[in-house]
């Protein structure tokens, strides 16, 4: 299962084709069969198929396989990947 965080903090975002104006972080946990449609609806499948995308943390090339939480930053769609210290960086993050 994957965590999709539509919102870190209290900042309108704009991830993929959809803009996001909660004041608090929805996270919605995305199975894995519905995973690719919704990266591809995000507009990121493309680039991570074409092993373009890296993750946030650890700069590592990430495939679909690899991906843990999907969350937006710097008016972009990041990838934390399942390392456990990206999971930590990217916890240290949301708690701040
Ligand atoms: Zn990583």
């Amino acid at each position: 299962m994957v965590k999709v965080i539509k919102e870190l903090l209290s900042d309108t975002l704009r991830i993929g084709r959809e803009a996001y104006s909660m004041k608090t972080a929805e996270i919605n946990a995305v199975y894995s069969e519905e995973l690719e449609e919704f990266l591809d609806s995000l507009g990121v499948l493309e680039e991570i198929k074409n092993g373009e995308k890296k993750c946030y943390f650890c700069n590592s090339i990430v495939d679909v396989s690899d991906i843990q939480t999907v969350f937006p930053m710097d008016d972009d769609v990041q990838i934390c990947c399942n390392k456990s210290k990206c999971n930590d960086a990217f916890n240290r993050k949301v708690e701040k």
